[in-house]
């Protein structure tokens, strides 16, 4: 049989238009277009889908709640909480299991919180966040059943005691040999990193445990509190840096002290020091002839072997070799017919001088002249409104008593420690030739005649003539040969 070519085309249009069209609207209905409300996240794509494994049972938020009032109804009705909580939750496994998802989720810091309402007791449901959770498990059990067991002993269950205390026995045998495990876990396995951390972490609770003791330990013998530990350490610390700031500057003193000894003409370790001008030497001082300044050919000078600033730095074994070196000069001199002034200029202490008294020989009659030519000398010095009392007559106490040891001095002494004072309050203004220039005055002579750097000097005040005349002259009062003999 031969079909027309009509029969074997696909049919299109014409008769059967309208049925095929409709047709192909059932086999491909339009998409639907889901409201902005759908929560099918079949219907809805932006909806997001159930986890695969969401098994349709209640949120951890009811389950605490649910446990939380299976622990209250456990203590209101007297009940033990395995009895209730086999009754709500169909096992006490099953009730254990549940309190320890929610109790992990709490641990989790994005987890949402257990709310606590008010008036209700979680103490039982919080956590110890510093111990690992195996133990925490176990010490949760530990609780429960200890709770269990207080009900249990209650009711005189004596069964039910002996169960729940092998239970808890075995508990806390398991907690301890899961901290021994801990405790010896060996090192070989830990990176280098971990064992560090936990080096650190040590030593620094080694030391939160040592200071914790020792300052408890303070406060209980002390009643110190951490604010005087603290105060007392800073304090030790300033003292030590304190000190080496000392010691530098002491150090620095020192070099400063020993290159000034070094160029000090008085000296004796100095190259600067002249022995031939020396006529006697004690323990703690000499005599000796002045090599320039001279105001007088019998003119000598008391000199401390030690390098100090003023004789009030000086020890009272200098002090009374001073004395007896006085006593012989004021004997040789009268022997001449001549008095004596001794001075002493202390000034300038910075720059370290070495005290010097001049024993300077004045015409014998006229010592009266002398005190009133010194009165009116140092009264006149500097400004009326000086903080100290210009003259200091140290007739009755001696210069010792009378000047202040750091103080800056002039000193004129007419007989063994009887004489005027001055405290010089302006260095910088005062003359350390002060004393001669009121001597030079008194003698007649002009201060080119006499100074370091005079001109011409005197004939009879040429070193060498000094020299040859005062060792002839002064050996028969000197005193030292005493020491010898002794
Ligand atoms: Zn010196």
């Amino acid at each position: 049989m031969k079909r027309e070519s009509w029969m074997l085309e696909p049919p299109k249009g014409g008769l059967f238009k309208d049925r095929n069209d409709n047709q192909q609207k059932i086999e491909k209905p339009p998409a639907p277009v889901p409201t902005v409300r759908e929560m099918n996240p079949f219907l809805n794509p932006s909806v997001q889908k159930r986890p695969e494994n969401y098994d349709n049972k209640p949120s951890l938020s009811w389950q605490a709640k649910k446990i939380q009032r299976t622990i209250e109804l456990a203590q209101e009705t007297g009940k033990s909480l395995l009895e209730v909580a086999e009754d709500r939750f169909g096992s006490y496994e099953e009730f254990l299991k549940l309190r320890e998802m929610i109790e992990v989720s709490k641990m989790k810091p994005s987890g949402k919180k257990i709310t606590e309402e008010k008036g209700k007791k979680v103490d039982n449901l919080k956590l110890n966040k510093d111990e690992d959770p195996a133990i925490l498990e176990k010490r949760e059990k530990i609780k429960l059943l200890e709770e269990e067991l207080k009900s249990a002993r209650k009711d005189r269950r004596k069964a039910a005691v002996e169960r729940i205390e092998y239970q808890i026995q075995i508990l806390k045998e398991d907690i301890n040999e899961y901290k021994k495990k801990k405790t010896f876990t060996n090192p070989d396995d830990m990176d280098i990193q971990t064992m560090l951390q936990m080096e650190r972490a040590e030593s620094r609770h080694k030391m939160d445990r040592d200071f914790l003791s020792m300052s408890s330990k303070v406060k209980r013998n002390n009643d110190d509190t951490f604010d005087e530990i603290q105060e007392t350490r800073n304090k030790k610390l300033k003292n030590k840096e304190k000190k080496i700031d000392m010691n530098e500057e002491r150090a620095r003193v020192l070099s400063k002290e020993q290159k000034t000894i070094e160029a000090c003409p008085f000296c004796l370790e100095s190259s600067f020091f002249d022995n031939s001008l020396v006529l006697a030497t004690a323990l703690k001082s000499f005599i000796s002839i002045p090599k320039t300044g001279a105001l007088h050919p019998l003119q000598l000078q008391i000199v401390p072997i030690e390098h100090i600033p003023s004789m009030l730095h000086g020890d009272e074994d200098l002090w009374d070799e001073i004395r007896n070196f006085k006593k012989c000069i004021i004997r040789m001199l009268a022997s001449r017919g001549f008095t004596v002034v001794f001075l002493e200029t202390c000034i300038k202490f910075n720059k370290l001088p070495h005290t010097v008294i001049d024993a300077i020989p004045l015409p014998g009659d006229c010592i009266n002249q002398v005190k009133g030519y010194f009165k009116k000398a140092i009264n006149e010095i500097g400004s009326e409104w000086s903080q100290n009392k210009k003259l200091v007559d140290t007739f009755e106490k001696g210069l010792r008593r009378s000047v202040p040891k750091k103080f800056p001095y002039f000193y004129v002494d007419f007989k063994l420690d009887t004489g005027y004072a001055h405290v010089i309050e302006k260095e910088e203004s005062f003359s350390i030739d002060f004393g001669k220039s009121v001597v030079g005055q008194l003698l007649g002579l002009d201060a080119t005649q006499w100074r370091d750097n005079a001109a011409v000097i005197k004939d009879d005040l040429i070193l060498d003539k000094r020299i040859y005349i005062l060792k002839k002259t002064y050996p028969e009062f000197d005193w030292t040969h005493m020491l010898n003999d002794q």
